[in-house]
């Protein structure tokens, strides 16, 4: 018995829907110690970030960029999927989630089980990196072995092209195959449930708006309130982890 009336209505609307698009944010993660970058305080606000264009135009910026991606690898590494990953990749199983939009780019929704096929990933993964080129894939663990014996940022072995993590930078466009499936996914949905994000980055922020507007119930859970607030059906401003195990019924 869940006896906490919103987690009993979170389940119910859970229950009562068909197709269910889950969208997530740094809230998510930084129960499993990752840090949010954007946040204040954040890493983002000490260092600024580096543009993409200043990546293409700088082999400095370029290393500088490798330099700072090392710095938070053992973070990245040791992170684990927490009981808030735990409780999407239950849904999906049971075949509610069709698809989790993500503005993370740690790869946990994949590591708690989530076939990679359903996870679409907004702002790209850093667990590993590609050629900007020919999108040759490369691994961060060669890549830091290879920096630490010539000191300079990676290039294609196939082309010569820049090798960058696969994430989507400031100043680089949104992947437009990721942006599409979202917007799918979104219009599939008859309910729509953002977790962990503050929902103000564009255009990321769009789908739950654009899924309210289709007609979908919108849940928002988010530790502190966000700009949509109000045009949700069920508002949780709570712990991720423990409010979606309990809603779910899982560990
Ligand atoms: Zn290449």
């Amino acid at each position: 018995m869940v006896h906490d009336p919103d987690i009993a209505e979170l389940r119910r609307m859970i229950e009562e829907a068909q197709r269910i698009v889950v969208f997530t944010g740094a809230g998510i993660s930084t129960e499993s110690g990752i840090p949010d970058f954007r946040s204040p305080g954040g890493i983002w606000t000490k260092m600024r970030p580096i543009d993409f264009s200043d990546f293409l135009a700088s082999a400095e910026m370029r290393r500088e960029s490798w330099r700072r991606r090392f710095g938070t690898d053992q973070t990245m590494r040791q992170a684990e999927p927490n009981r808030g990953h735990r409780a999407i990749s239950t849904l999906v199983s049971r075949g509610k989630v069709s698809a989790v939009i993500t503005q993370n780019i740690d790869g946990l929704h994949q590591a708690s089980g989530v076939p990679a096929i359903r996870v679409i990933e907004l702002h790209g993964n850093t667990t590993y990196a590609h050629c900007l080129d020919c999108a040759q894939r490369y691994e961060i663990e060669d890549i830091r072995v290879e920096f630490e014996r010539t000191g300079e940022a990676p290039n294609c072995n196939a082309c010569g092209g820049f090798v960058k993590t696969a994430t989507i930078s400031f100043g680089q466009s949104m992947p437009p195959a990721a942006m599409i499936r979202a917007e799918e996914e979104t219009l599939a949905a008859d309910l729509f449930i953002t977790i962990g994000s503050s929902l103000v980055v564009y255009p990321a922020a769009g789908f739950p708006e654009l899924a309210a507007r289709n007609g979908a119930k919108l849940v928002i859970l988010n530790r502190e309130p966000t700009g949509l607030d109000d045009l949700a059906d069920l508002v949780l401003h709570r712990e991720i982890g423990v409010t979606l195990g309990e809603a779910v019924g899982n560990n």
